[in-house]
């Protein structure tokens, strides 16, 4: 089994909980944030034998990682790192807790790629999201971030709110591309269940309107793809250059590392789930107790089909042995899919039903 080269370190807390948010996550509380860098430290020791002593790519996500206080991200990053010359090192960040101290610390300490929750530059919609930021405030991080010297930003935007026609969608697009960022990624705004929005929906709050959405997405990839920035994957769109390479080591079915309460970790033929509750975390990170909770183990043939099922969302395509031949012409024929010597690319109509289109081949 190769050592693992990618590593992702899931960092819980956020300043308020999204109503549509079904990640794992916890509001921000100070005094578990110190046991909680001390546990992904500890977990990253336990882990060290399983992957190589210089990652490729390191990213930290949750939640919102810059929600740590500056002295906690300091000893989060220093117990991190070293990681290979060359890396790519993201950090999500929130726009309320970007600051220039905090800015200064991540571009010294080698993060060389921020990702930054912006999801609307409209504020009726940002209100909708129950978002604490505003417009204005996106523009400044961004400002902030520059001045600090990285040139390695993505904007995580969110359409299909039923505040936003899709004129208002294409506004928030011109002005995200005003700012030139070097990566865009556009997720359609899904209501998972448990979520205080399902609630919402379900007393009928709004509709969704999908001929809207379908509409917005198809438009996202003409008018990004014409400023520049390539769609690599369903949701994802960056200058040439500027594809995320952890993501892209996912979508490839690489093993990877996933270091935090909540985090997934996927290394040869196990999956395992680490404890999202904070205290069981914490007891979980010993050599003895770690890798045990939420265990999967993964044949070949699933691994196999994760891989075609994640590489039919990219740009780059995948090779598909024989035997789908039915659902393939199908594919072809309703210009979903194109085919070049074995490797099968879905077109923007494709993209935009990919979920269901992987669904043929299970
Ligand atoms: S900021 Fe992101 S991770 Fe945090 S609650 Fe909102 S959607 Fe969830």
């Amino acid at each position: 089994m190769q050592p693992v080269r990618h590593v992702y370190v899931h960092v819980p807390f956020c300043p308020r909980i999204c109503p549509y948010c079904a990640f794992s996550v916890l509001p921000a509380d100070r005094r578990q944030m110190s046991p909680l860098v001390d546990a992904i430290l500890r977990e990253k020791k336990t882990v060290s034998k399983l992957c190589v002593p210089l990652p490729e790519t390191l990213y930290l996500g949750g939640g919102t990682p810059s929600a740590l206080p500056t002295r906690e991200l300091e000893r989060l990053l220093i117990g991190l790192l070293p990681v290979s010359t060359g890396a790519e090192l993201t950090l999500e960040m929130n726009p309320t807790t970007v600051s220039r101290e905090k800015a200064a610390l991540l571009h010294s300490m080698g993060v060389n790629r921020i990702s930054l929750g912006a999801q609307s530059l409209d504020a009726e919609t940002l209100s909708f999201l129950g978002r604490q930021h505003t417009p204005e405030l996106i523009r400044r991080s961004v400002k902030i971030l520059r001045d600090a010297g990285f040139c390695n930003i993505n904007l995580d935007l969110i359409f299909g709110s039923p505040t936003e026609s899709l004129e208002k969608w294409m506004r928030t697009l011109e002005q995200a591309v005003g700012m030139s960022p070097e990566h865009i990624s556009a997720y359609q705004l899904t209501v998972e269940e448990g979520t205080p929005f399902a609630q919402k929906l379900s007393a009928g709050a709004w509709v969704q309107n999908e001929d809207e959405d379908a509409k917005k997405f198809l438009e996202t990839g003409k008018f990004l793809e014409s400023a520049g920035y390539g769609q690599y994957e369903v949701s994802n769109y960056a200058k040439l250059g500027f594809e995320s390479r952890h993501n892209q080591a996912y979508w490839r079915g690489e093993d990877y590392l996933g270091l935090g309460p909540g985090a997934v970790s996927t290394v040869g033929s196990v999956r395992w789930t680490n404890p999202t509750d904070l205290l069981h975390y914490g007891g979980s990170v010993t050599p003895e107790a770690h890798g045990k909770s939420g265990q999967e183990i993964l044949t070949p043939e699933m691994r196999q089909k994760e891989k075609l099922m994640l590489g039919l969302r990219t740009a780059g395509g995948v090779v598909i042995e024989s035997g789908w031949e039915t659902a393939l012409a199908d594919l072809l024929e309703a210009g979903y899919a194109t085919e070049n010597q074995g490797c099968w690319k879905l077109t923007r109509e494709g993209l935009l039903r990919a979920d269901s289109i992987a669904q043929l081949f299970f």
